[in-house]
């Protein structure tokens, strides 16, 4: 930690609550995090958008230590990320995250699969871990199939169970990598709404998307990413009307 600083500008702000400076890494010859730097405030809700292999997942990998980083510094809440051991586990508990392949775990129940971390991770008792688990399946509109396995559900139905598994160890933060890509048509919005919610319920979250409708509506902040870089940091209102790069213009051009 640095020294106590009489300086108002060496202290991080009050309300960041996750910060990356300077963070580069490479996957062989592919440089694949170059200098990133990206804060992101409490209740912040960032869109990350840009072509598929800019790095977006990579970002999002880093960010709760699925992947490691040769320079640079992440840091949560003001502390570095933990390498290992508890302090990792407590990390990726604080650290929500839903992918686009919902992962549950296929042979435990919806239940079962939202009360696990609680009891596991943050050692709640199971009743309370019980009552929770269904307070939230019910706030993500699948109470009804709490006894269910995963496979005998939609989708839709899975990747919002997998929200509520993650909402259940009380994150600081959720990432959401491509989290309506592998859905039906049809399903992809009974998803954002629930993202939607919790954005209006303050939650901090990076959301890699190409649903431009929900970066619009949901953004606090748009990042474009390409190549690995940040190119652009902008409003919604800022980055789809006035994009400032050849990439991002580009990109737009594609997929508007
Ligand atoms: P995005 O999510 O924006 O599509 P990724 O972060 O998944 O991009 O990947 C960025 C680049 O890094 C891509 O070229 C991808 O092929 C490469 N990459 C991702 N993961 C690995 C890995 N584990 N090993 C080697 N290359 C990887
Ligand atoms: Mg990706």
């Amino acid at each position: 930690m640095a020294e106590v600083s009489v300086t108002k500008d060496a202290a991080p702000a009050a309300d960041e609550l996750v910060a990356l400076r300077n963070v580069n890494k490479h996957f062989g010859a592919l440089h694949v995090l170059q200098d990133i730097d990206l804060t992101i405030d409490r209740g912040e809700v960032v869109v990350v958008i840009g072509p598929s292999g800019s790095g977006k997942s990579t970002l999002c990998r880093a960010i709760n230590r699925l992947e490691t980083v040769e320079s640079g510094t992440i840091t949560i809440d003001g502390k570095p990320l933990p390498q290992e051991g508890k302090e990792l586990a407590r990390l990726r508990a604080d650290v929500g995250m839903v992918f686009q392949s919902f992962n549950l775990f296929a042979h435990k129940t919806v239940l079962e699969n939202v009360m696990l971390g609680q009891v596991k991770v943050r050692k709640a008792e199971k009743s309370a871990a019980e009552d929770k688990a269904r307070k939230l399946l019910d706030r993500v509109g699948v109470g009804t199939q709490a006894d269910k396995y995963p496979a005998q559900l939609s989708g839709g139905q899975q990747q919002r169970v997998a929200i509520a598994r993650a909402l259940a160890m009380d994150p600081k933060i959720m990432l959401f990598d491509e989290p309506t890509s592998a859905l039906d048509p049809e399903m992809i919005n009974e998803v954002l709404e629930v993202m939607q919610q919790l954005a209006r319920d303050g939650m901090t979250m990076v959301v890699v998307t190409h649903e431009m409708g929900f970066a619009r509506s949901a953004a606090n902040r748009v990042v474009f990413m390409a190549d690995g870089r940040i190119v652009e940091e902008a409003t919604p209102d800022q980055f789809f009307s006035h994009p400032r790069s050849d990439r991002a213009k580009d990109f737009l051009s594609k997929i508007l």
